[in-house]
């Protein structure tokens, strides 16, 4: 469907005015275009068809509906998952994931980097060494590709969350960009409150985010209320110490008033984060923090093989400790368990091999 040509595409409105001088095109033509293509969800030769005939193929020439190109789709047998890797103008994979919730509400899951430096122990991107900025352009046309394949199945992205690959905050002012346009009327008009932004925590940078998103949601990697702990598979964590995250917490909180939450993600480690005083170390981290928090079960990755995640029944007893406290706590439900190992693997070993053969290509 998409179509990678490096050249200037719908979001440079520098280009696409310059383009729209020299075709003699009435600005309305564009802003139809832009309305099928980014509210409506329509498909490339639908959002073309609202200019003048003459006028579609040497737009199309000269702006590109699309800056990545859909690699591969995998769809998964066991729930409603889909991964969907992209590869970008620099040959590089990165993936997004449709999860289609019971409810009927849909989710994409959109990466924000190629890579990732925070290197977290349990995570696969963090191992794929590499760590490159996605551009606003490259995250945005995530949605409108998944938008576009989900047209077919009368869906629409209604949630958007930035837990793909990627540290949202290492790549801020591209992060900030991308929000920018999909709250923007004049593109997505995508409700702030419907976007949820994942770090693995850089205070200074929550701080900002909440002063100019105070709308838009944010949840914190926390995995351990434990300074020691964290740092044992957190590498950030000796840089940005927890009281550090809790201050930001709490001014994030100061900013957005009453109706401020904060999304705790707590991966639970067998014999690591999970014992009562683990808990109780969470408890009294979250004393005086509007938060709600999500216990996750861990997905094994190959290249840490010392981290086992905690059992059903381990969880549920986590969870009651908390939920006596009268913290909101649930635990995720993981869609695409099979799509994110076999797609997973794949987009890490084809990253492994390109990043080889750039470095062969430098030394
Ligand atoms: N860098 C951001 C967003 C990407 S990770 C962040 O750290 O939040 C999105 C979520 O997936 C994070 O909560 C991360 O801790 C979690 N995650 C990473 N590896 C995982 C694994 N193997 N199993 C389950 N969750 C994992």
């Amino acid at each position: 469907m998409a179509n990678v040509i490096p050249k200037p595409t719908l979001f440079d409105e520098q280009a696409v005015q310059k383009v729209r001088r020299e075709l003699k095109l009435d600005p309305q033509h564009l802003r139809r275009l832009r309305t099928v293509l980014l509210k409506h969800r329509g498909q490339d030769e639908a959002a073309l068809a609202e200019l003048p005939e003459g006028a579609r193929e040497p737009f199309a020439q000269h702006i590109a509906l699309h800056s990545l190109s859909l690699h591969k789709r995998c769809d998964s047998q066991q729930d409603g998952a889909t991964k969907l890797l992209f590869r970008t103008c620099t040959g590089l994979l990165i993936e997004s994931v449709i999860l289609r919730i019971a409810s009927g509400r849909t989710t994409l899951c959109v990466s924000s980097q190629v890579g990732c430096a925070a290197a977290c122990d349990f995570c696969a991107t963090g191992k794929m060494g590499v760590a490159q900025n996605l551009t606003a352009e490259e995250i945005l046309d995530q949605v409108v590709q998944a938008n576009q394949l989900l047209a077919a199945e009368d869906r629409r992205i209604r949630n958007l969350v930035f837990m793909g690959m990627g540290e949202p905050f290492h790549n801020e002012q591209q992060l900030y960009h991308t929000l920018d346009l999909l709250t923007s009327a004049e593109y997505f008009n995508h409700s702030p409150r419907r976007v949820l932004v994942s770090t693995v925590g850089i205070p200074d940078a929550m701080v900002r985010f909440a002063y100019k998103f105070p709308k838009v949601n944010l949840a914190l990697s926390l995995h351990s209320a434990r300074q020691d702990t964290r740092e044992r598979i957190i590498p950030l964590a000796k840089k940005y110490s927890l009281e550090q995250l809790r201050d930001a917490l709490m001014e994030r909180q100061k900013i957005q008033g009453t109706e401020s939450t904060v999304m705790i993600e707590y991966l639970m480690l067998a014999s690591l984060n999970d014992s009562p005083d683990d808990a109780a170390a969470l408890i009294a981290w979250l004393d005086g923090l509007r938060a709600h928090v999500n216990l996750i079960p861990c997905n094994p990755i190959d290249d840490a093989p010392h981290l086992t995640g905690s059992d059903r029944e381990t969880i549920e007893h986590f969870s009651g400790l908390l939920k006596q406290a009268r913290l909101t706590t649930t635990i995720r439900y993981s869609l695409g368990a099979d799509v994110a190992a076999a797609c997973g693997q794949l987009v890490q070993e084809k990253n492994r091999e390109i990043v080889k053969q750039l470095k062969v290509i430098q030394a």
